[in-house]
């Protein structure tokens, strides 16, 4: 990565609180096959209510599918999911509700073109939440302000930087009062200068006490703000610890391998 150009103004963000005590995970023995294929074989992973995990592996490995299960996209063929202690795998769950609970952010931010930046915020607040519009601003400027971007409220998207964007993407989420926060590779897609403004909001984020389920290849950022970091390879969890304990002391051959390409 290129070092952060002088060009580039620094992000001024918020420490963001989260719903502190709230959003806590459990995945229990979680199965997914795409047709023949099996791409989670049994995943366990527990987050504790204000916890960052950072989930790292190679490309293919189910990192995705995994966060797409916890967020009932995909619906598991085996195991069973909780957020505090409920299940949201079982039948009969209003999958809106669970949708609710639980912010996520993509690697393309799939923001509204044609809506500024405010519309982008305010959208889901009143045709979900059914929040008045000024009550719905009031929210959607709070939380730009806490992503550095008040004053881009009247922008559009096309107007803004990819990093910017993805900051809009992360205030859209957080406008929703989540529990937790799902990111899936959200800097992938950002010119390397502007990495860093994101990742600078999900530090504060983490900060405030979020829960937080982080994919992520920014090695850098799961060292540093990630209490636990587990390690996928092949739709299993190969190993899970501190930081310290993955990168500095990793076990298997394969977790050897793969922070031998990327750091
Ligand atoms: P990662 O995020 O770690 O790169 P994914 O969860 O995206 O991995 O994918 C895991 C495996 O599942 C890959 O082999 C991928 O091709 C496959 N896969 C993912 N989604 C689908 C789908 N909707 N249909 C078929 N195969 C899929
Ligand atoms: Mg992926």
């Amino acid at each position: 990565h290129r070092e952060s150009s002088s060009e580039v103004p620094a992000v001024s963000v918020a420490v963001v609180s989260g719903n502190a005590g709230a959003g806590s995970v459990r995945v229990e023995g979680v199965r997914k096959c795409f047709g023949p294929v099996e791409v989670l074989k049994g995943i366990d992973l527990r987050v504790a209510p204000g916890e960052v995990v950072c989930i790292i592996g190679p490309s293919g490995s189910g990192k995705s599918t995994l966060l797409r299960v916890i967020n009932r996209l995909e619906e598991p063929d085996g195991g069973r999911v909780f957020i505090d202690d409920e299940e949201i795998t079982g039948k009969g769950v209003d999958i809106n509700a669970v949708r609710s609970r639980l912010g996520m952010v993509f690697q393309n931010f799939n923001l509204f073109p044609h809506m500024t930046v405010l519309a982008n915020v305010t959208i889901a607040l009143r045709q979900v939440k059914g929040i008045s519009k000024a009550e719905a601003e009031r929210i959607a400027r709070d939380r730009l302000e806490d992503v550095g971007l008040a004053e881009k409220a009247n922008s559009r998207p096309a107007q803004l930087s990819g990093g910017q964007q993805q900051r809009v993407a992360i205030a859209r989420a957080l406008a929703m009062q989540p529990e937790l926060m799902l990111f899936d590779e959200v800097t992938s897609a950002l010119d390397p200068e502007l990495v860093k403004g994101v990742l600078d909001v999900m530090t504060n984020l983490a900060k405030g006490g979020m829960t937080m389920v982080v994919v992520t290849h920014e090695m850098g950022f799961a060292r540093r703000v990630a209490d636990r970091v587990v390690f996928m390879d092949q739709g299993k969890v190969v190993e899970a610890g501190s930081p310290e304990q993955l990168f500095d002391d990793p076990q298997s051959d394969r977790l050897k391998k793969f922070l031998a390409e990327v750091l």
